[in-house]
This record gives structure tokens, sequence and C-alpha cells, in this order.
């Protein structure tokens, strides 16, 4: 049995769940998946809601769906309270999205569990004594690394975008479970969430998730640049506006939009990136990028390293150019 922690995204769950039927396929006596959906509730989510999630994890291969009702306001302290509780009394492998919650959860986890953890994986494949053997890059894609994990709960967090979502239709049992605990009260006494305030978002699809990206830096020159030129590109594609951490220093584009070591690890079919040098802090959250396109006026910027296609030049000139040229063929 595998345990993965669902998320919001449907399409990062169908990513989790393949990933994790990949695992059960190949691993001794692990036949099945146990998918844990850890939920504000009860009767906070609508039965429909709840009920078409549910067919959508039968589709990628949920042999069982664990609905655990937590606290409204403690989401992350309800998920690890819950996972602990029950991989303390079912041990096996959880599988996590490397997203900023689930990667808070799964280092929480790792503690409670005492268990090894893996972080920011891009591909899973079983180890013969039950745990996974991973993949990753480090030092900006330098160097390949295969690691291996052990314990009785081996965790991992996938990185979105790695592992292209299979459809694998199964029976599912679904059963509904009220938390194990109330971790407002019980696991932080100290800390206590009063309230939460949604973050603006954007049309666009999440950075983390989407398939094109278009990042801008500092050569960008202004947040009127990021409107007038970075975001139309992106929008032709349905993509998302990515940004290195001088553009956020600099008050141009919101901090949840930076891209590297600090912000968001992105995986996307093509990153288009604009004005950006190619520090090892912003080229480790995109090296594994399907297609890198960069425009930049120094010949010499590290980022063409790492690039598939480079123009070197004005973006002010280039940028409208590849917008009208693309937008007369679609
Ligand atoms: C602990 C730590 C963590 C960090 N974490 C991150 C992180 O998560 N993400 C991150 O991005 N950075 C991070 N940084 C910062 C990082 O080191 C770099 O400073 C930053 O990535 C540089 O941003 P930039 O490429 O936008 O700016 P610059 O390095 O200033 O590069 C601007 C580029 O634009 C080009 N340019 C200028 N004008 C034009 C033009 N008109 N047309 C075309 N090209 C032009 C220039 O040639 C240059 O290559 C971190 C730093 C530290 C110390």
């Amino acid at each position: 049995m595998v345990y993965v922690l669902v998320t919001e995204s449907n399409e990062t769950t169908a990513e989790l769940l393949t990933a994790a039927q990949n695992w059960v396929e190949n691993a001794p006596a692990s036949e099945w998946v146990r998918a844990v959906w850890v939920i504000p509730g009860p009767d906070v989510i609508d039965d429909e809601t709840i009920a078409d999630k549910v067919r959508f994890m039968a589709a990628y291969g949920a042999h069982e769906v664990l609905i655990m009702y937590v606290n409204e306001v403690t989401p992350v302290l309800g998920a690890v309270d819950n996972l602990a509780t029950l991989a303390k009394e079912n041990p096996a492998p959880i599988i996590v999205a490397a997203n900023p919650k689930g990667t808070e959860i799964a280092a929480r986890l790792a503690v409670r569990l005492n268990s090894g953890y893996l972080a920011d994986v891009t591909g899973l494949s079983p180890d013969r004594s039950g745990g996974f053997s991973a993949a990753g890059s480090i030092f900006g894609d330098v160097y390949e690394l295969t690691t291996a994990v052990f314990g009785p709960s081996p965790i991992v967090a996938l990185r979105p975008g790695s592992v292209p979502a299979v459809e694998h239709p199964v029976d599912t049992e679904v059963r509904e479970m009220v938390a194990f605990a109330d971790s407002a009260e019980d696991t932080a006494p100290d800390a206590r969430v009063i309230s939460f305030t949604p973050a603006v978002k954007q049309a666009r699809p999440h950075l983390a998730q989407a398939k094109v990206v278009v990042g801008g830096g500092r050569g960008v020159g202004s947040a009127e640049a990021f409107t007038e030129l970075v975001e139309p590109l992106a929008d032709l594609f349905g993509g998302a506006v990515g940004v290195t951490r001088d553009v956020v220093d600099e008050d141009w584009y919101l901090g949840t939009y930076q891209i590297g070591q600090t912000g968001v690890s992105i995986s996307p079919e093509l990153y288009i990136n604009l004005g950006i040098s190619g520090a090892i802090q912003h080229t480790v959250g995109v090296v594994t990028s399907g297609t890198i396109v960069t425009i930049n006026n120094d010949e010499d910027a590290e980022i063409f390293g790492i690039s598939d296609f480079g123009v070197v030049g004005d973006l002010h000139e280039i940028v409208p150019a590849l917008f009208d040229e693309l937008r007369s063929r679609m």
C-alpha cells in the first residue's frame, strides 16, 4: 500500500496517483493506493464536488479514498495529524506534492514518524526493500541524483509536472472519517491560526502547474513592462508569469510568483525567460523545464548555458515582434 496526499489541484493529484500506481505495480506486496483527502468540514464542501473528485481519483487509480475532515483554519496541521496517525497504525510510503503546503506537511511528517524524506523529487521507482528510489538534480542540474529513502513510512515530495498523469481506472472504496485530532488544540498550543486572508489570484494557471511559463527578470525594467510585455506573452500561450527575486525586491511583481531556490520550482513544457541573467538560485528552479527559450542582450549571460534556444538582443524590441508573429500564426 502507498498513501497519496490529495491536493486541491486535480492535475497534480492525477500525477501523484500515477506515480503511486507505477510504484505499486512494481513494488513487492503493495498492491493498492490509498488516497488521503484532508478537507475542512464536514459540510463545508458540497456532496457533488466531493463525488466528482472521488470519481476523478478512481479514474487515476485510487483504490481507496479516505476523506478526513479537519479544522477549517489549520489544514496543514490537520493533514500532518491524520497522516501521522494513519501511518503509525499502518506504515506505508507517503507521496505528497512538492508545493509549499506539501513540503511543509512532508517535513513535519518526517519528524513525527521519524522517517526519511526526499524533497523535490522528479521521478520515482520502487526499491527492493519496499522504499523509494527517487530521481532529482542538484546544483542547477549539474549533478543528477538517484536517492533512496527507507523506513516504514518513507516520505516523498514529488514536483508537480514531473510525472505525466496516466488514467488507470479502478474500483474505489470511499471512507469518510472524522479527524483523529483537533490540530489547533493538540499540535500547536503556542501558535494558533485565527484567520486566513486568501491571496489575490490571477486568472492565469498556477505557476507550478502551468504548461508554459514566461519568466521576467530585472532586464524587463519596470512594473509597467511586466503588464505590457510579460503578461500578454504569457496570456498568448495560456501560461503563467514567473519572476526573479530581484524583480520582487524591486517591487515590480508579487513574491508569490518568484521562481527559484527561495521561490517556486517549475517544470513547464516551455519556459521563456526575458532579461534574466541565470544566477544559480534562479536556474535551480527551472532546469527541469522541457524547452528553455532565452531572450537576453548579454551573449555571455549564464542563462544561455541551460537554454535550448536563445536570442541575443533587447527584449523591448524582440518581445513585441515575437508577440505579433505568434499571434498571426494562432
Ligand atoms: C540566498 C539567496 C537566495 C536567492 N533565491 C533566489 C530565487 O529563489 N530566485 C531568484 O530568481 N533569485 C534568487 N536569488 C537572487 C539571485 O542570486 C540573483 O540575484 C537573481 O536571480 C538575479 O535576477 P535577474 O536575473 O532578474 O537580474 P540580473 O542578474 O540583474 O540580470 C538581468 C539580466 O537582464 C539582461 N538585460 C538587461 N536589460 C535587457 C534588455 N533590455 N533586453 C534583454 N536583456 C536585458 C541583463 O543582461 C542581465 O543578464 C537569491 C539570492 C540569494 C543570496
